[in-house]
C-alpha cells in the first residue's frame, strides 16, 4: 500500500502560509492538514477541531506524556504550546493522503529525526512587508505582534535546513510553487516505490 508523503512547511507568522496552504489544497487532490494540537486561545473565527485543537497546558501535559508519546513533535512557540498527534498523521497517511504539517522550525527538526520529510520553507520578500501584512491581519495586539516579528529573524535563519524555499511575494506565483514541488515529490514517491508495487518488479 502507498503511503502519503510528509509535508513540512514553516514560517515566520504572518508571511501567508496559511493562505498558501488553503489555495494549494483547493487545487490538489490528495492533500490534507495535520491539525495540531495548541494552548494557544482561539482567534475570532477559528474553529475547534478545524484550526486547531484548543487545548488546556494540562491536556496537552498529558498527550505529550504519555506512552507512547501522543505528539510526534512539539514545542513552544510565542509562549504558546504547540504539537503534532501521531496517531493522526499515521491515520491520515495510511488512507494515502499527502500530510501537511504547518508547524514552526524547532517541530521541524524533530520531524526530521523520526521521518523523511519534504520540507518546505515559505518566506516574506522583506520583513517590513511581514510587519504589514501581520499588522494588516489584525489579529494579534502590540506585544504579541512584537514577539512574533522578533522570531521571524530567528527562524528566517533557519531556511538552509529546508530543502525548499518559496519566498511569498506574488501570492499565485507562492501557491504555484507549492503545487508544483508537491506534484514533483509524488513523481519521486512514485519513482521509489515503482520497484514494489508495478508489474514489471525490480
Ligand atoms: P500565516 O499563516 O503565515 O501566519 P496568513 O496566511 O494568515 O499567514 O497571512 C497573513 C496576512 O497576509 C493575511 O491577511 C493574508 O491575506 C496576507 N497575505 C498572504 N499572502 C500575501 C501576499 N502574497 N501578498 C499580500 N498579502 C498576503
Ligand atoms: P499561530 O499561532 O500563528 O497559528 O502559529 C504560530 C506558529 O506555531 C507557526 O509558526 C506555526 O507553524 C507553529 N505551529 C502550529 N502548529 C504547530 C505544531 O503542531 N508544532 C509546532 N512545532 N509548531 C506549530
Amino acid at each position: 500500500m502507498s503511503k502519503g508523503l510528509l509535508l513540512v512547511l514553516s514560517a515566520p507568522s504572518g508571511c501567508g502560509k496559511t493562505t498558501i496552504v488553503n489555495r494549494v489544497m483547493k487545487r490538489l487532490p490528495g492533500l490534507v492538514f495535520s491539525v495540531s494540537h495548541t494552548t494557544r486561545h482561539p482567534r475570532p473565527g477559528e474553529i475547534d477541531g478545524v484550526h486547531y485543537h484548543f487545548v488546556t497546558s494540562s491536556v496537552f501535559s498529558r498527550i505529550r506524556d504519555g506512552q507512547p508519546a501522543g505528539f510526534l513533535e512539539w514545542a513552544e512557540v510565542h509562549g504558546n504550546l504547540y504539537g503534532t498527534s501521531v496517531e493522526e498523521v499515521r491515520r491520515h497517511q495510511q488512507a494515502g493522503y499527502d500530510v501537511i504539517l504547518d508547524i514552526d522550525v524547532q517541530g521541524a527538526a524533530q520531524v526530521r529525526e523520526h521521518a523523511s520529510p519534504v520540507t518546505i520553507f515559505i518566506a516574506p520578500p522583506t520583513l517590513s512587508e511581514l510587519e504589514r501584512r501581520l499588522r494588516g491581519r489584525g489579529t494579534e495586539d502590540a506585544a504579541t505582534l512584537a514577539l512574533r516579528l522578533e522570531n521571524a529573524r530567528k527562524e528566517l535563519a533557519c531556511v538552509s535546513a529546508y530543502e525548499y524555499l518559496i519566498i511569498n511575494d506574488r501570492l499565485d506565483e507562492a501557491v504555484e510553487s507549492l503545487r508544483s514541488i508537491i506534484i514533483a515529490e509524488r513523481s519521486r514517491q512514485r519513482r521509489t516505490l515503482s520497484g514494489q508495487t508495478m508489474p514489471w518488479g525490480t
